[in-house]
């Protein structure tokens, strides 16, 4: 299961069937009370309210036009090329990751939180990278898969020849400088060393590393924080868009273990989806009797597939997304409203009744 770019085929779509929170909130209710095992798959959509932006807007297209995002075989690529587009990912992703490791979870998440709480929500699949879903939840959410991975680790991808000697051991830190204390829900993990050697470390303890490697840009990150005026284009990877700068200045580590490539734990497009988070995520939708999908215009092929599979198995499914999605031809009800209205609405009345 490799990630593309996303695309949306042409249309015509299909318009929502649903146009009010009162009939949304009623299917919604009864999808989650008439099944045992519902299934909740959540996409970008639901973390527009947490300040991190969606890539798609609603008319499917990319938010921010001209933006390429890197692809898994540039980044591990150990030439001269792959050199010069890492150093250039990790000086961007050093400015852009600030906002989204700061982001709390919005009232979609935690109306989530409280309907995985009493039951009503059995499983979650989520397509987000910015644990948000954790942060409501207090922990690791029972019956979860990140299907894209997370931002919060850094894991090993292209096992090294030969381990370098770092001067300290950044990785091993249980307070971040610039964050704080470092446990943004992570241990649980699912980790397949797949081709690198096993290495994983927090998100955080690197932010800390690049910023004491790079002084002049950390100096430029403070700045941003400071001056939201001079606010960069952000995309939901962490990537910032940037221009005029020479990215071949910006120092990054090399795995401390083994020497090899270090690599945010999220699936690059042109990556393959890790076999044991695709296991576990096929595992939730086969045990699942029923499926919600909030905020995701189901635009990747994995999750896409995910929702085909459902519906052929007869499986009820409601969509809760603004604008055109992938499946809609697939699906009987689609709810064209916002997904924290339509969410907190729905856990209030399940949790007084
Ligand atoms: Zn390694």
């Amino acid at each position: 299961m490799r990630v593309a770019i996303p695309s949306l085929p042409a249309g015509p779509h299909a318009p929502p069937t649903v146009h009010t929170v009162e009939h949304a909130t009623h299917l919604i209710e009864q999808l989650l009370t008439r099944n045992a095992r519902p299934l909740v798959l959540t996409g970008a959509g639901v973390s527009v309210d947490s300040g991190i932006k969606s890539y798609r807007g609603e008319n499917g297209m990319y938010l921010n036009r001209g933006y390429r995002p890197i692809y898994f075989h540039e980044f591990v690529d150990r030439g001269a090329a792959g050199d010069a587009k890492r150093h250039r990912y990790w000086a961007r992703s050093f400015l852009g990751y600030p906002p989204l490791r700061t982001a709390q979870p919005n009232p979609t998440h935690t109306a989530l939180a409280a309907l995985q709480r009493t039951g009503a929500v059995h499983g979650l699949i989520t397509q987000n990278v910015d644990r948000l879903h954790h942060a409501a939840w207090h922990g690791v959410p029972p019956h979860s898969v990140e299907l894209h991975g997370a931002l919060s680790e850094v894991v090993c991808v292209a096992r090294g020849t030969q381990p370098p000697q770092p001067t300290s051991r950044w990785w091993d830190v249980p307070t971040s400088k610039t964050f704080g204390p470092i446990d943004r829900y992570t241990t649980a993990h699912i980790h397949d060393p797949g081709t690198g050697c096993g290495f994983v470390a927090p998100r955080d303890a690197l932010q800390d590393e690049l910023a004491d490697a790079n002084p002049a840009w950390a100096a430029w990150a403070e700045r941003l924080l400071h001056e939201p005026d001079l606010a960069l284009r952000r995309n939901p990877d962490g990537d910032v868009q940037l221009e005029g700068v020479d990215y071949d200045t910006f120092a990054y580590p090399a795995c401390p273990s083994c020497g090899g490539i270090l690599k945010p734990d999220v699936v690059f497009f042109g990556e393959n989806v890790r076999n044991s988070v695709r296991l576990a995520a096929e595992r939730l939708v086969h045990d699942a009797d029923a499926l919600l999908i909030i905020g995701s215009t189901l635009a990747t092929h994995s999750a896409y597939r995910l929702v085909r599979d459902m519906v052929e198995a007869g499986k009820p499914a409601i969509l809760l997304n603004r604008g055109p999605t992938r499946a809609d031809a697939l699906l009987k009800h689609r709810i064209g409203l916002d997904c924290a209205q339509v969410m907190e609405q729905v856990a209030h009345n399940m949790a007084h009744t």
